[in-house]
């Protein structure tokens, strides 16, 4: 079954980088758009299923008012408040996901948050700053160095590193959110592989799929076929492996094998993915990204044969970057390092960062 959209409005938003329209995806399913600012995603599928005169939430998407808005009236339109929302589930803890968490607890305290207990982790660490990481990488590892960044470039790097406490003080809006996710309940339904949610109505289940970070979570619902991918399987771009503060370095090996658990799904499923549209042949797309991972990899072994010097950041040099290597600064530098590394690794190369957990 080759890829085909379900939505050929929310195909053409894609294409034009614009906002789709809210839309019924399934029954009792709605896809909810909600911005990201000043990012080439430009927004965040939050889908709204109805749970019995209720609504939970996949992934309400990133945080600030205009989003807090966006979700809100959307509800509004389907006929439901705040106060109706019976819980949360959260498919992996990046900003764009998880970010209006705080603001609906705030509103509403007795809706559950179900998530992946590594990312609890993450988050915890992450966005608390915490020293202890859990990581197996030294937090005073300078990584710029250990990447072999060349040192007029290290600042672009280190604000991003693992347990760096210079991103708070990056921008306003990132310390305030860093605070807000330290104030997370702790009441949360952790969720585990075949995890089902606590729904009023019908079943939701969660599927373990680490590598875009390590505690990343889909979920299926069986009876209408409906995949929920959060960033796992995405349509037209593949997602970043390897920038997870938890597990930046077996990152490539966990997603390939949860790549494979697309295979237990059925064939014709619809893939309701956080970003992009709703599209089927969910097999071909595996296999499509089984292969870009597999041509990355040799691109690696080629520029490795090519060159002395084997450091992450001369590695990642020599590959293809879709707006050139030049091009990539801060964050985007910061990504590509660490998904090079995540390649590097999985390759058996060493990566100058010391001794690390996880080694596939
Ligand atoms: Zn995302």
């Amino acid at each position: 079954m080759t890829i085909e959209t379900l939505s050929f409005q929310q195909s053409a938003a894609w294409k034009d980088r614009v906002l789709p329209p809210v839309e019924q995806v399934a029954e009792g399913v709605w896809a909810l758009p909600v911005p990201i600012p000043n990012n080439p995603l430009v927004y965040t599928y939050c889908y709204a299923l109805a749970d019995g005169s209720g609504v939970v939430l996949i992934d309400p998407g990133w945080d600030g008012k205009d989003q807090y808005l966006a979700l809100t009236s959307a509800l509004a339109d389907l006929g439901f408040t705040v106060a109706d929302i019976h819980g949360i589930a959260i498919t992996h803890y990046h900003r764009d996901h998880i970010g209006l968490v705080p603001a609906l607890l705030a509103k509403n305290p007795d809706a559950w948050v179900a998530m992946h207990g590594e990312d609890l982790r993450a988050i915890k660490r992450f966005y608390t700053n915490a020293v202890d990481l859990g990581t197996g990488i030294d937090p005073n590892l300078n990584i710029a160095r250990a990447y072999g960044v060349p040192e007029d470039r290290w600042a672009e790097v280190e604000s991003l590193q693992v347990g760096s406490n210079k991103g708070g003080s990056k921008s306003d809006s990132m310390s305030l959110y860093r605070q807000a996710m330290s104030r997370l309940p702790e009441n949360i339904h952790v969720l585990d592989d075949g995890t089902e949610l606590p729904l009023d109505d019908g079943r939701l289940t969660a599927m373990w799929t680490p590598g875009h970070t390590y505690g990343h979570s889909a979920f299926v619902r069986d009876e209408d076929k409906l995949f929920f991918s959060g960033d796992h399987v995405l349509p037209t771009i593949t997602p970043n492996i390897g920038l997870d503060s938890g597990a930046i370095t077996h990152s490539l090996g966990d997603y390939l094998r949860s790549l494979e658990k697309i295979g237990e799904l059925d064939e014709d499923v619809a893939v309701l993915p956080a970003h992009g549209f709703r599209f089927t042949g969910i097999h071909d797309r595996k296999v499509e990204l089984v292969e870009h991972h597999h041509e990355r990899l040799g691109e690696i072994r080629a520029r490795m044969e090519a060159t002395d010097d084997h450091s992450v950041y001369s590695i990642a040099a020599g590959l293809h970057w879709s707006r050139g290597f030049e091009s990539l600064h801060n964050f985007n530098l910061f990504a590509a390092l660490a998904e090079t590394a995540a390649h590097m690794h999985y390759l058996g190369i060493d990566i100058g960062v010391g001794s690390l957990v996880g080694k596939d």
